[in-house]
């Protein structure tokens, strides 16, 4: 306790006095109640503050709880350099690189701590701080700055109010407040200029049209037309972390829309984006569902995995390459994992999906070419296999955007309630050709592959 009133009387006090710019909202004008922050978040910040330091909850956290949703992680931009925050909490980490940051660790939840920022000058590149490429793109981004230059950097004004949990008063330095009772998504300063910064601000935008409704104006979408391609220069990892927030927030159809009308969808899946284009009636109709029962999933509360998502995903890319390879005299199973292993690290250029989740998807993929063949044991291998339920939904899946599999669909989940028997039974009644073509109905036939000899 006396160490941290000396050290309280070391360390600079919270400006008294309102920058010009600062809007300080009470209570009284805001409505947030602090039970809708995680008590570790506030305690978090309320330490920082007896250790002698600034310390606010801030970002997506203080936006949804003004929106009256639970937000689902927390942030906390303090005044304390990460080894300062570090000296505060023994339950610590420091983590990253272009962007150092604390973790502070609390059984499952863990609170995200970041040392005030500031947009860069050409001084802080020079001394190696911040570093940005010849398009304005910043590369490092830790240049140490005040409560102010800190709201100034975030991306969008809704993004960018401070919550102070000792007095429940919430700083405000761009309006955003104000924006997020019109709901309207405005980028913080020039937009051409803060999206060339970070192209994956254009993503952001995206995501936070179709997760909260908000309304894009010409100012933020305008730009993003002419830049979707910039997309394509970004590392494939943080792509990957940002496209699962995009596809796993409970609004994957609708971003996935807004994402292909904004142009933004070929930079990222640049084999699918054509089949897509070429073949929308089958391929977007495929990648819509799969999205919209990601969104129904997790609306219930159920499990989702990034394989099934990403194995939708680049089903369209896949097909084409599969009915070339079985066209050249591949049987289906060798034909989808040579199609498989040309398409996946052409893709993960783009996009850096986990080993964890690339071998589920070949088997999901594979499992598409053997669900036909049935006979003596093999549907019961198929059955035990580990990923049959999502190889199951996938194949259900299909048939759902349109493609006719010979009611294959409706044999398996027969199958699956059946008793041995019965089971026996419908295996001997497999004859003649059980599987239909794979040609769907409405597909036309430069992406449909050849069918195997079925059962
Ligand atoms: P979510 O609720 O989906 O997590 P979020 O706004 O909290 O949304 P995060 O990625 O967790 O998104 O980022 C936290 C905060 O950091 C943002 O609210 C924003 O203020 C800032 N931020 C994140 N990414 C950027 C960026 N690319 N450019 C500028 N500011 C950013
Ligand atoms: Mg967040």
């Amino acid at each position: 306790m006396l160490k941290k009133l000396i050290r309280s009387f070391r360390k600079p006090r919270p400006k008294a006095t309102p920058g010009p710019k600062e809007q300080r909202l009470t209570l009284a004008e805001h409505g947030l109640q602090p039970d809708r922050f995680s008590r570790n978040a506030v305690s978090v910040a309320l330490r920082l503050q007896d250790a002698g330091f600034q310390a606010f909850l801030v970002g997506g956290c203080v936006r949804d709880a003004l929106l009256g949703e639970r937000p689902k992680d927390f942030d906390v931009a303090t005044s304390a350099t990460p080894e300062q925050v570090r000296d505060v909490f023994r339950n610590s980490r420091i983590i990253g690189r272009r962007f150092r940051l604390v973790h502070v660790l609390f059984g499952r939840e863990t609170i995200e701590v970041a040392t005030f920022r500031s947009n860069h000058t050409a001084k802080d590149a020079a001394a190696g701080h911040s570093v940005t490429d010849s398009s304005g793109r910043i590369l490092r981004d830790n240049v140490y700055g005040t409560l102010e230059d800190d709201a100034l950097r975030r991306d969008f004004t809704i993004n960018a109010l401070y919550y102070d949990p000792a007095n429940q008063i919430i700083h405000d330095f761009t309006h955003g407040l104000a924006d997020l009772k019109q709901r309207t998504l405005r980028l913080i300063g020039d937009p051409e200029t803060r999206y060339l910064e970070d192209p994956v601000r254009m993503l952001r935008a995206i995501r936070f049209a179709a997760k909260l409704g908000v309304e894009l104006p010409d100012a933020t979408a305008e730009p993003i037309y002419r830049l979707a391609h910039l997309l394509g220069d970004i590392p494939a990892a943080r792509l990957y972390d940002e496209l699962l927030k995009v596809f796993l927030n409970g609004s994957a159809e609708d971003s996935f829309m807004l994402l292909r009308q904004f142009g933004l969808f070929a930079p990222l899946f640049p084999h699918t984006a054509p089949e897509l284009d070429a073949d929308p009636d089958y391929s977007t109709e495929l990648v819509r569902l799969a999205l919209r029962n990601t969104d129904q999933r997790l609306r219930e509360g159920k499990t989702v995995t990034p394989a099934f998502l990403f194995a939708a995903l680049l089903w369209p890319a896949l097909i084409p390459l599969c009915a070339r390879y079985q066209a050249d005299g591949l049987a289906p199973v060798p034909a989808m994992q040579k199609a498989a292993h040309k398409l996946l690290p052409l893709q993960l250029q783009q996009v850096a999906i986990p080993k964890r989740f690339t071998l589920p998807m070949q088997e999901i993929w594979s499992l598409q070419e053997r669900l036909p063949y049935r006979y003596g044991k093999r549907a019961d291998v198929v059955l035990a296999h580990e990923r049959f339920r999502a190889a199951y939904d996938f194949l259900l899946l299909r048939e759902d955007a349109g493609e006719d599999t010979g009611q294959l669909g409706q044999w398996w989940t027969d199958y699956q309630f059946a008793d041995e028997g019965n089971r026996r039974r419908m295996i001997s009644e497999l004859s003649g050709p059980v599987r239909k073509s794979r040609r769907p109905r409405k597909r036309n036939t430069r992406s449909t592959a050849k069918a195997g000899t079925p059962q």
